[in-house]
């Protein structure tokens, strides 16, 4: 156990654990962060104010008890810590690792004042990463089952949140994915280098030893029909993220050479995995000039696989500056590292070519007045045009809802951007227009964060147990 001394950010630096150098990292597919030990765990965790509101609390989208674990990891209770962190967030070893920590909890942080914030997300990783390892597991033992069933469609983390909950609350969860493994974007979508997929597996093995049913390679509305769930379930939670693919409107899209950030992603992981069933299935950026279209978090991950790929040279386009880019700032810094070249305030207007890519056509943009959210929006430069080479044109400009075809019978109402109707203020939590149906994750809020989809699931979950009123 170690001495609290309130004022040890004074003394010790904010410090992450090593991570591994961009010109080793970019041959493998390993995660690139190691692991904090013991004492440099309860170092870090002592740097904490305890602040009597702490403002990394209300950031982060779950609410996590964050200055309660990073005490109880200064006196060493490790278990403690583990059982206290699955209070709040049912993928915390997940969180830990891809939250955009400079925009939530860290970026709320108190000493982020010139002190350097509380290493709070590899804490939270290192936490439910070690209690496992040393043998921990969620106590069930007071867990009273109440013979009621819910169905649960999409096994991402709004699903994987929802069924954590009633689990836990004695209402058996049977969780249907159209995909062969649990995890939705967690598997199919974030590469292992942010996230290692052995950490998702770990994960289900979980959950499955808490009770919890899962049915994959299932696809609801084909394999099985909605009514039938209807029928044979207590109640449904639809946790099946969004989908459609936003396309840039300009010439030459759909010209070979230009891929859609999603199904190149997949086809990586698929390999990485061993789920490859035809090599020409996989999108190979080898020896390619890539050039990636969008300033998101998907953009970032195709940059860093294609470097990973061995490709020629990596540019990213963003109609944007540095600054105001949707993406985590840590992964624009490590893509920076691993050799990716960012072009900043240039709109893509044509991808050039004969019969396959050659290049994209460019215009420079500058930020115009704030919008009524505050967001500047780019204004093209006249007469700014220029071509970027290129063999490859990757475009990730993020994804709009795509609400399920057979919705109509059942009276889900979705609203005009095509997101399922379903909020937290609603009297049951997340309960959509059909009273037996409840929602939540990028369904309901559109693209967003693997934190905010495990807390929609989690509320969801509440107004499931109101409802059945156990
Ligand atoms: P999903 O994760 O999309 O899961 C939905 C699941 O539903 C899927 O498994 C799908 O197969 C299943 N499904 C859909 N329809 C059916 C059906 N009819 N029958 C059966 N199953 C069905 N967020 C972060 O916080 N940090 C990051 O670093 C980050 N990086 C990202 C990188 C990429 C490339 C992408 C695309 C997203 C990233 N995100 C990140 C966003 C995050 O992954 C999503 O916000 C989150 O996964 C949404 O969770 P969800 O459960 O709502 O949906
Ligand atoms: Fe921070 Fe995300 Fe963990 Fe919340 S869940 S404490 S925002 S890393």
């Amino acid at each position: 156990k170690t001495e609290h001394n309130n004022f040890q950010f004074l003394d010790l630096p904010r410090q992450d654990p090593p991570k591994t150098a961009a010109p080793i990292r970019i041959y493998t597919w390993n995660e690139i962060y190691d692991q904090f030990d013991e004492k440099s765990a309860a170092e870090q965790a002592g740097r904490c104010l305890s602040c009597g509101n702490p403002y990394c609390e209300w950031k982060c989208p779950v609410h996590n008890y964050i200055p309660n674990w990073l005490k109880l990891i200064e006196e060493g209770n490790l278990f403690e810590a583990a059982e206290l962190s699955h209070k709040t967030n049912s993928l915390p070893e997940i969180c830990g690792r891809i939250c955009p920590q400079d925009r939530l909890c860290e970026g709320a942080c108190t000493l982020n004042d010139g002190f350097g914030a509380v290493t709070i997300g590899n804490i939270e990783k290192y936490i439910n990463d070690e209690a496992v390892k040393q043998g921990w597991k969620p106590d069930m033992s007071n867990v009273q089952p109440t013979g009621k069933r819910v169905a649960v469609i999409g096994a991402g983390p709004a699903g994987l949140g929802c069924a954590d909950v009633l689990i836990r609350n004695g209402v058996q969860p049977v969780v249907f994915d159209k995909y062969r493994e649990i995890g939705g974007l967690l598997t199919f979508g974030i590469p292992p280098f942010k996230l290692e997929k052995q950490v998702v597996l770990k994960r289900r093995q979980m959950m499955e030893d808490m009770g919890v049913e899962f049915r994959l390679n299932v696809e609801i509305g084909r394999d099985i029909q909605f009514d039938q769930l209807l029928d044979e379930y207590d109640a449904v939670f639809m946790g099946m993220g969004t989908y459609t693919y936003m396309k840039g409107g300009f010439p030459g899209e759909d010209m070979p050479g230009v891929y859609e950030s999603l199904p190149f992603l997949i086809s990586n992981v698929n390999r990485v995995m061993g789920y490859e069933k035809d090599p020409a299935d996989f999108f190979d950026m080898k020896d390619k000039r890539v050039v990636v279209l969008g300033g998101g978090d998907t953009a970032m991950d195709c940059v860093r696989t294609s470097i990973r790929h061995g490709a020629t040279s990596v540019t990213c386009i963003y109609r944007r500056d540095q600054a105001n880019m949707p993406g985590s700032m840590r992964e624009v810094e490590n893509a920076k590292e691993e050799g990716v070249k960012f072009m900043w305030n240039r709109q893509p207007v044509e991808v050039v070519g004969n019969d396959t890519t050659e290049g994209v056509k460019v215009v420079e943009t500058r930020l115009g007045e704030p919008d009524e959210r505050g967001r500047r929006m780019p204004e093209t430069v006249p007469g700014s045009e220029e071509t970027v080479p290129a063999d490859a044109v990757i475009i990730a400009f993020g994804f709009r809802p795509s609400p399920a075809d057979w919705f109509d019978p059942f009276d889900i109402q979705i609203d005009e951007r095509g997101r399922v109707k379903a909020t937290e203020s609603t009297p049951l939590k997340y309960q959509t227009s059909n009273p037996k149906v409840f929602s939540g994750g990028d369904m309901v809020r559109g693209a967003d964060l693997v934190v905010t989809a495990v807390f929609d699931g989690r509320q969801a979950a509440e107004g499931i147990l109101d409802y059945l009123d156990v």
